[in-house]
């Protein structure tokens, strides 16, 4: 440590308020973020400012550690994470790799003294085309650990707490195993505070002591249009509760597309197809084409149109903010298999016409040659 305080860190006033600090902190990570800032002393800096946040941010912390003054604040904490018992991060293991992305993130920043703020969640959900093409709103049900209400987060009935007899505060402690090769002495969690080198003044009831109570709480996700199969939203502080008085982890929403049988996205346009007939095809018409949300659109389908050409039906596809893409309809020429006898004397009228006709290769044309073949 620098030895300076928190303020100082972040460069503001005692007094300053909850506005000053987030402009503070976010200027200052920008300016020593480990993957802009290459001088020596920057990831110091950085984590130096992460923790300084962390703490004054959150306004129960912040009057502990004002009415503590740094040295001590940061005493009753140190070493808890150094000797690892706390620095793997409570990552669920179902979401394989997801600490790695958080590591580079946030350059390994998160608070290396002072409490461990909360574990990030992840969340996969599956949403339709039609949500990814325009954009909703979600409510999911996510449950996680919030400070307990009625003790703060605390742990503690009467709100205080007291220094750890087990390990003096510093949330380890020695502990031998036994084994064939002899006695090792490892350094551990301590087993009294869980190691946040602090105990309930007198066990909080409702929470039992852990200062955390599991709650369901449905909050509503606002997804944007455009969104693609993969995508993470990210929601601030819905994650686990941190220790006492620390942050919150974040929620990270995941999405994944449910495929559409009708509607295929290529980027911000969509495709669909449309069955015509070999007459609309020849002589041109108009066909209704439905939207992905159901409304009827009028396409011309203009004379001479081939198999599988695609019609633009312009800003129909992704509603991204900005240009919206296109909705692009292929035709698909289906040539009827039970024809009436009217339909079918027509029909065999125009292959007359067209066997008549001289190609200018001097070539029978394809369908005398058929004729001829079938005879
Ligand atoms: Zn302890
Ligand atoms: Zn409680």
């Amino acid at each position: 440590m620098s030895g300076k305080n928190y303020y100082d860190i972040l460069n503001v006033p005692r007094n300053a308020d909850e506005k000053e600090l987030k402009r503070a902190y976010r200027s200052l990570t920008k300016k020593y973020h480990p993957d802009i800032n290459k001088e020596e002393n920057a990831e110091e800096k950085f984590k130096e400012i992460n923790e300084a946040y962390s703490v004054l941010s959150d306004s129960q912390k912040r009057s502990q550690y004002d009415q503590l003054g740094h040295d001590s604040y940061t005493n009753a904490s140190k070493g808890s994470y150094q000797g690892g018992g706390h620095g793997s991060g409570g990552f669920n293991a179902d979401f394989g790799g997801f600490g790695d992305i958080f590591d580079s993130f946030f350059g390994g920043g998160r608070g290396s003294q002072g409490p461990q703020s909360g574990s990030d969640l992840l969340m996969r959900i599956q949403i339709t085309l039609q949500d990814a093409v325009f954009g909703v709103d979600r409510d999911i049900d996510v449950m996680h650990n919030e400070p307990c209400s009625a003790c703060d987060g605390t742990g503690s009935a009467t709100k205080k707490t007291n220094v750890c007899p087990r390990c003096g505060g510093s949330g380890q402690e020695r502990r031998a195993n036994n084994t064939p090769f002899g006695q090792f002495v490892s350094m551990a969690t301590c087993s009294q505070c869980g190691g946040s080198g602090r105990i309930p003044e007198e066990r909080c009831k409702t929470c039992n002591g852990s200062g955390h109570s599991r709650v369901k709480r449905t909050i509503t996700v606002n997804i944007p249009a455009g969104v693609e199969s993969g995508m993470r939203l990210r929601m601030e502080g819905y994650g686990e509760a941190g220790d006492a008085g620390a942050p919150n982890g974040d929620l990270f929403i995941e999405m994944h597309i449910a495929p559409n049988s009708v509607f295929t996205r290529i980027g911000d346009n969509l495709e669909t197809k449309a069955d015509i007939t070999p007459a609309q095809a020849v002589v041109g018409s108009s066909i209704t084409i439905k939207t992905i949300d159901g409304r009827k659109i009028d396409l011309k389908v203009p004379a001479g149109v081939q198999y599988n050409m695609a019609l633009k039906i312009s800003g129909e596809g992704v509603r991204r903010r900005g240009r919206p893409g296109d909705l692009l309809v292929r035709m698909k020429i289906v040539v009827p298999k039970h024809p009436g006898s009217e339909e079918k004397e027509l029909y065999e009228k125009i292959l007359e016409l067209e066997g008549n006709k001289e190609s200018g290769h001097g070539s029978k044309g394809f369908f005398k040659d058929l004729k001829d073949k079938i005879k």
